[in-house]
């Protein structure tokens, strides 16, 4: 029997709790450094996280940040490969050392349901939070509970065909074909929030 554990959100199998390593996690890492300089991770309140998570499709699944990681100091084998996701039954098939970040569902649910995204940002920027509209980007209707399946569609259908959507009270979560265009994006709408102050 593999290794399990109940987190707040779902449970997690580990397939093999091991170290995990690959190409793709140093682009990762050294995007999670470049996002945590830019000020996309500033200290939240309680429940809210302490940063934001980022991940790149790998395989049937995605390599993604561990929960709890710093994303400005952040090694390799901090990123976590989820293989599976069982949304019926909140389980959560994971390859690596560390539980994956806690809002794994719902990047899998985007690598899922957009085949034309291979990496995802999530931050909590209050910058961005507070400009969804000015900015023109889609928000979700309703304050959800972050993680969970009613986050998944709540993203999903105000995601639409667009790279960027705003969680009402949360965060965002930002798409690219590759991760310098998820980055560089991500990067630009902060900018731009800025600049509305
Ligand atoms: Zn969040």
């Amino acid at each position: 029997m593999p290794e399990s554990y109940r987190g707040t959100k779902f449970e997690t199998v580990f397939m093999n709790r091991a170290s995990f390593k690959v190409d793709k996690a140093k682009d990762l890492v050294k995007w999670a450094h470049e996002l945590a300089a830019k000020g996309f991770c500033p200290p939240q309140g309680e429940g809210a996280g302490t940063s934001g998570n980022l991940s790149a499709r790998y395989k049937n699944g995605c390599l993604i940040t561990r929960t709890g990681a710093d994303l400005g100091k952040i090694v390799e084998d901090e990123f976590v490969n989820v293989e599976d996701v069982n949304m019926v039954d909140v389980r959560v098939a994971v390859t690596g050392k560390y539980e994956p970040s806690s809002e794994s569902m719902v990047h899998m649910a985007i690598y899922r349901s957009r085949r034309d995204a291979n990496a995802v940002f999530h931050g909590h920027s209050p910058d961005i939070l507070a400009h969804a509209r000015a900015l023109g980007v889609p928000e979700t209707k309703s304050e959800v509970e972050y993680g969970t399946r009613k986050e998944v569609e709540e993203v999903l259908s105000a995601l639409k065909q667009t790279h960027f959507v705003v969680v009402k009270g949360h965060g965002f979560y930002c798409l690219g074909k590759t991760l310098d265009e998820c980055g560089k994006r991500a990067v630009e709408m902060l900018e731009k929030a800025r600049a509305l102050k």
